[in-house]
C-alpha cells in the first residue's frame, strides 16, 4: 500500500509530501485552501537567507568557502526542520552531470559567493531562525571543499555542541573513503548523517525520506565510524580545534522518517507548481 506523508507545522501549517497523488492533494486543498511549494529542496527565491559580502580573496587567513545558497525551515533535507547551507562547485557536474541534476546552476567552482567559514555559521545558525532540529549541508559536490566544511563544522559544534548534521555528497561512501583528500575523512567523522550517492532522476519516485533518488543510501555516525575506522589512514587535524579526528560512535541519530519535498495548504496563492 503506498504510503504518503502529511506534517503539520508548530504555526497550524499542514504540508503534503511532493509525491503525494494530485487528486489526493486536491482534496487537502479544498479542505485546507490551495496548496504552494515551500520547503523544498530548491527553496523560492524568498526563503533564501541573505548572505554577508564575499570575502576579499587576498589576504584572507581564514578558511574559506564557495558559497550558493543558505535557507532555513527546510523539511526536505533531514530529519526534523533544518537549516540548510548549499556549496558552490561540483565536480561531479563539471565532469559528467547525475542524470537529471536540477541543480546545474551550482556546478561552477568559481561561481557563488566566497564566504568565510566564520561569516557562514552566523547566518546559518542564525538565532533568530531558530528553533530548529538541525543542519544540512549539500551541493553542488559538498565534499569538493572538504577542508572548509571540517573547519565550519568545528566552529558550528563549538557553539551547539549538540547540533545535528546531515550531508550530502553526489560521491558514494566508498568513493569518498577513496579520495586523497584527507579532510574528506576528517569531514565524514564529524557529521551524524551522511546520504550519498549521485542523483539519478530514473530512480527519484519514490525515493523515500530525504533521498533525491532510491539508489542513495544513508548512513548513520555508527555506520560512518565503522567505514572509517576500516577505511586507511587517521584523517588530518581540524583546523578549528587542532584535535586529531577521532571518529565517535556515542551519540545516536534521530530517527530518519518524514517528509519529501512538500507543499502546504495554509494560503489560498494559487495552484501548486
Ligand atoms: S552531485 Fe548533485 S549537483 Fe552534482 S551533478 Fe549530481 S545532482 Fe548535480
Amino acid at each position: 500500500m503506498p504510503e504518503y506523508t502529511v506534517s503539520v507545522d508548530d504555526d497550524g501549517t499542514i504540508m503534503v509530501d511532493d509525491t503525494t497523488p494530485r487528486e489526493l492533494a486536491d482534496s487537502f486543498g479544498r479542505r485546507f485552501g490551495h496548496g504552494r511549494a515551500r520547503y523544498c529542496t530548491v527553496p523560492l527565491p524568498n526563503q533564501l537567507a541573505v548572505l554577508p559580502p564575499a570575502a576579499a580573496t587576498a589576504g584572507v587567513a581564514e578558511v574559506a568557502l564557495r558559497v550558493h545558497s543558505v535557507y532555513h525551515r527546510s523539511l526536505t533535507d533531514g530529519p526534523g526542520r533544518r537549516s540548510t547551507l548549499k556549496l558552490q562547485g561540483c565536480s561531479i557536474g563539471m565532469e559528467r552531470p547525475c542524470p537529471g541534476c536540477i541543480v546545474p546552476d551550482t556546478h561552477d567552482p568559481a561561481g557563488g559567493r566566497l564566504l568565510t567559514v566564520a561569516a557562514i555559521v552566523d547566518v546559518l545558525a542564525d538565532p533568530a531562525r531558530a528553533p530548529r532540529d538541525g543542519y544540512s549541508l549539500l551541493g553542488g559536490e559538498l565534499l569538493d571543499q572538504a577542508e572548509g566544511v571540517t573547519t565550519l563544522l568545528g566552529l558550528l559544534r563549538r557553539r551547539e555542541p549538540d547540533a545535528h548534521v546531515v550531508v550530502y555528497s553526489g560521491y558514494t561512501l566508498d568513493e569518498l573513503l577513496g579520495r586523497p583528500d584527507p579532510w574528506v575523512r576528517r569531514a565524514l567523522a564529524t557529521v551524524d548523517v551522511l546520504i550519498d550517492g549521485r542523483f539519478d532522476k530514473a530512480l527519484a519516485a519514490g525515493a523515500g525520506a530525504y533521498r533525491g533518488s532510491a539508489n542513495q543510501r544513508i548512513y548513520d555516525r555508527p555506520a560512518l565510524a565503522a567505514a572509517l575506522i576500516q577505511g586507511g589512514p587517521s584523517p588530518a587535524p581540524d583546523r578549528a580545534t587542532g584535535r586529531t579526528a577521532t571518529p565517535t560512535t556515542t551519540a545516536a541519530p534521530p530517527p530518519i522518517s518524514g517528509a519529501g519535498c512538500s507543499f502546504d495548504t495554509s494560503s489560498s496563492t494559487g495552484d501548486r507548481p
